[in-house]
């Protein structure tokens, strides 16, 4: 369950203060998925960022899993990310001397004793390795970054999203870097992934289709909720049914 309640964030700018988002309320209910659509520059980014626990909000507040994030330390709340949640950004952000398999493991290594998702090293490997057969690359473990194309660099980011276990995963724009094919079978896979782990998904997109598929639609402009956004169509674009 995520609950945001009177979520702003506000800029000092040499023009004044200029506020990015106004007073954001809603909730997701468990496992449920919901898309964050709305213009470029609406405060997509922004909101994933405040709901992830990676920047603070000028008011307001962010519950995951009943835990108050803001009222967590910064080191605190390092350790409920590493535990509870995954990302997948647009641009991959891959570390380039890491093998795809290391990238996938890299999650795993920041867990520490006590730690929901500690594995053992042979653990990890195995869990890893599982992951990436599983996004189909199972023959490209060994690979870096820059031996891999966009939509394989995005699968793997993918698996590395689920290496901890997440309970909540944010994706921003996670298919803006691809082209419709390639983004179609990252979505599929991120599908498949999130049914089978259960996992509350946040997903920001330009893509109606996409956000049509989602259980729920928050549409920002300008920084405030126009609608729960029901009514955006399913069948603009082209992102097929399994
Ligand atoms: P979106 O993801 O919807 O394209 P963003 O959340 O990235 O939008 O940005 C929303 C607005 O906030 C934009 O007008 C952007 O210029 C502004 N903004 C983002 N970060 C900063 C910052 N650090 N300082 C000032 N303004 C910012
Ligand atoms: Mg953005």
């Amino acid at each position: 369950m995520i609950v945001v309640r009177n979520l702003e964030k506000r800029y000092p700018t040499p023009q004044g203060e200029i506020t990015v988002l106004h007073s954001i309320s809603f909730t997701v209910e468990p496992e449920a998925s919901v898309a964050i659509v709305g213009p470029s520059g609406s405060g997509k980014t922004t909101l994933l960022g405040l709901m992830a626990g990676l920047d603070l909000p000028s008011a307001g507040e962010v519950r995951l899993l009943d835990e108050d994030i803001f009222s967590l330390t910064e080191e605190e709340r390092a350790r409920f990310r590493a535990n509870h949640i995954g990302f997948v950004f647009q641009t991959f952000h891959l570390l380039s001397s890491l093998t795809a398999l290391e990238n996938v493991q890299v999650p795993l290594e920041l867990a520490e004793p006590g730690d929901t998702n500690l594995l053992s090293r042979k653990e990890g490997d195995e869990w890893a390795r599982e992951l990436l057969e599983r996004v189909g690359l199972g023959n490209r473990m060994k690979h870096y970054p820059s031996q891999l194309s966009g939509g394989e660099q995005q699968r793997v980011a993918l698996a590395r999203a689920f290496a901890n276990r997440p309970r909540i995963l944010f994706a921003d724009e996670p298919t803006g870097n691809l082209d419709r094919e390639t983004g179609n079978q990252v979505v599929a896979l991120l599908e498949e992934l999130n049914r089978a782990a259960e996992t509350t998904l946040v997903l920001v997109t330009h893509d109606l289709a996409l956000a049509g598929r989602a259980d729920s639609r928050i549409h920002l402009d300008g920084g405030r909720v126009q609608s729960d956004g029901e009514g955006v169509r399913r069948d603009r674009g082209g992102v097929p049914t399994r």
